[in-house]
């Protein structure tokens, strides 16, 4: 049995304060990982404050314009090693085999989407019983030169390519909301949220009874792929302790679960 875990950048970052770890929480998930005992699991983090105000800055995710951008592609994806390299760090702490695989070196989009890719030695990690660690990455594409791929887009594509029987988005809010909970605060939480529900609120025009917004709305869409290939999906608060551990158990924990 397979499971994805996909870490928000909310998560292991402090995304108001550039190039900033969290450093408490990425310690925790690393012992709650290692507590889940051995198993098949890939970890993909977000870029939250080392990738995302260096791509913002040079234009990475809209592509080449001019040679000017460059060093800034580099630099996110120095970044992005960085950040890589502090949540390998702390998992191998705990005794985790954890292995970075770096994704800009053997993947490609084209116009912003994975196309084929192969899923060759992610596999082999897998066989061998250590844990790839992978991210949010500046890559290149074939349309727009380079862009960004997010983590949850890689972690969705991971989840179906690789049959994983489980995808847990671990973000800084309990679940999907009627409305950003940060935002609004009547907000509830959605225990269960259907396709169908999901599609309601993304189209546009449509009576919209759920206000699901930025990052999160960018998930819910992406992760529709998954729950279509018969992944089970589900989004928990991997700020608050236990939560992440629980759902790699698969034992009942706060969150919302995504169906069909
Ligand atoms: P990450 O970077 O950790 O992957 P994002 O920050 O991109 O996650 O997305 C999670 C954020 O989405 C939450 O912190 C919250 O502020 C926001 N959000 C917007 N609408 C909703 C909603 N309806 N339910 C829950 N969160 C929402």
């Amino acid at each position: 049995m397979l499971n994805v875990l996909k870490l928000g950048g909310s998560v292991v970052t402090f995304k108001d304060r550039v190039m900033t770890q969290n450093e408490e929480a990425i310690r925790r998930l690393s012992g709650e990982i290692a507590a889940a005992g051995p198993r098949r699991l890939v970890v993909v983090h977000g870029g939250g404050s080392y990738g995302h105000p260096l791509a913002k800055e040079h234009g990475i995710a809209d592509g080449f314009k001019s040679a000017g951008q460059l060093v800034g592609f580099s630099k996110t994806r120095q970044a992005m090693v960085v950040l890589n390299c502090l949540v390998v760090d702390a998992l191998l702490d705990e005794g985790v085999p954890a292995v970075s695989v770096s994704p800009s070196s053997f993947i490609s989009t084209q116009d912003g989407r994975l196309q084929e890719f192969d899923l060759d030695i992610v596999k082999r990690y897998l066989d061998s019983g250590t844990v790839p660690v992978m991210y949010g990455d500046a890559i290149l594409d074939s349309v727009l030169g380079f862009t960004i791929l997010s983590g949850d887009q890689l972690a969705v594509r991971l989840a179906t390519d690789l049959g994983a029987a489980k995808l847990i988005f671990g973000v800084d809010v309990d679940g999907v909301y009627t409305a950003n909970p940060k935002m609004a605060k009547g907000a509830k939480l959605i225990e269960r949220l259907s396709l169908s529900q999901v599609k309601g609120i993304i189209r546009i025009g449509e009576a919209v009874s759920t206000d699901v917004t930025g990052g999160m709305l960018g998930k819910i869409n992406e992760a529709q792929a998954a729950v279509e290939a018969g992944v089970s999906v589900q989004l928990v608060n991997a700020l608050e302790p236990g939560r992440t551990l629980r759902a790699l158990r698969g034992e009942p924990v706060v969150g919302t679960i995504l169906t069909r």
